[in-house]
């Protein structure tokens, strides 16, 4: 049975609406999105929904998380469908703030996130981990949630938050899920809708490279160079990709890794038909 959540747009209206769940003692989860909500980001809702008694998913595109040259004019905004979709979830609140709400005239505080927001995604979108560990700071300080939901998709994302919450003793359990896939491998992202039913076959790529490096680890290849030059084959089989890295670090430091001797993150971001893409996996070595 489906259950309208409450939407909410200003930050006073969702304090006092959870001001009543708090003193009851009950536990809130936060599910940060940015809309254009598919199956990864309704996996979150479920896990918050299982372990938490009242679930506050935010739908906001954050400004101060896109450079200059980035999507944030078209990125897809589907607020009807989002609602309706929370509905058949039975999620219990949709926070929808407005820029004003968020950064009002004057606004002037950012979060410098530490080493873990440098390569990979930070190399590439400069300044994005800071808008994105600003909004978060933000949406934990608004909320104060016991728990909030984050997806493996953006694995260097989730670590930067962790990193955050750590090194600021903020009281809130991250709790992150795991990828969730089309049946054909392609991770969901809101931005597969940018691409034609053509290069949607092309971003297949991603996967398979994916795929091939926990092959080749499983058949006992250990060396980082070897399995990168043979991931980049792969996706270099898509006419139009183009890599903006390809790379395999410690899944705690994202320092590159050389010899793949434990646990090990492959990750990458390629562009096919003018859309970015990221995805990642993690390699286990057998001991
Ligand atoms: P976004 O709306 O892209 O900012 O994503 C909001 C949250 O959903 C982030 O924590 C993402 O990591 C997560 N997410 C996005 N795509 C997926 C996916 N395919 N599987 C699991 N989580 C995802």
């Amino acid at each position: 049975m489906d259950t309208q959540p409450r939407l909410i747009a200003s930050i006073a209206d969702l304090r006092s609406n959870l001001c009543a769940a708090r003193k009851a003692g009950k536990r809130i989860g936060l599910v940060p999105t940015m809309g254009a909500l598919h199956e990864g980001h309704l996996s979150l809702v479920r896990q918050s929904q299982a372990q938490c008694d009242v679930t506050v998913v935010s739908i906001y595109v954050n400004p101060s998380q896109f450079g200059p040259r980035e999507d944030l004019a078209k990125y897809p905004r589907t607020l009807k469908s989002d609602v309706e979709a929370l509905a058949e979830q039975c999620a219990d609140i949709v926070f929808v703030p407005s820029d004003n709400e968020m950064y009002p005239a004057g606004y002037g505080t950012w979060v410098e996130p530490g080493s873990v927001a440098q390569p990979l995604e930070g190399q590439c979108r400069s300044g994005h981990f800071r808008g994105v560990a600003t909004v978060v700071l933000k949406l934990f300080e608004i909320v104060r949630p016991d728990a909030a939901y984050f997806g493996q998709k953006d694995f260097q994302q989730a670590l930067v938050i962790r990193s955050m919450v750590r090194d600021l003793n903020m009281p809130v359990e991250i709790v992150v899920c795991p990828i969730v896939r089309e049946p054909d491998g392609l991770a969901l992202s809101s931005r597969n809708r940018y691409l034609s039913p053509a290069a949607r076959r092309r971003a297949l790529v991603l996967w398979s490279s994916l795929q091939q490096a926990e092959m080749l680890v499983a058949q006992g290849e250990r060396s980082a160079e070897k399995i990168v030059a043979k991931m980049r084959d792969t996706i270099l089989t898509a006419a139009d990709a183009r890599i903006d890295y390809i790379a395999l670090v410690d899944p705690e430091t994202l320092k590159p890794v050389l010899d793949l001797t434990g646990r090990t993150l492959a990750a990458l971001a390629v562009t096919i038909e003018n859309t970015r893409l990221i995805d990642n996996c993690l390699l286990e070595p057998p001991k």
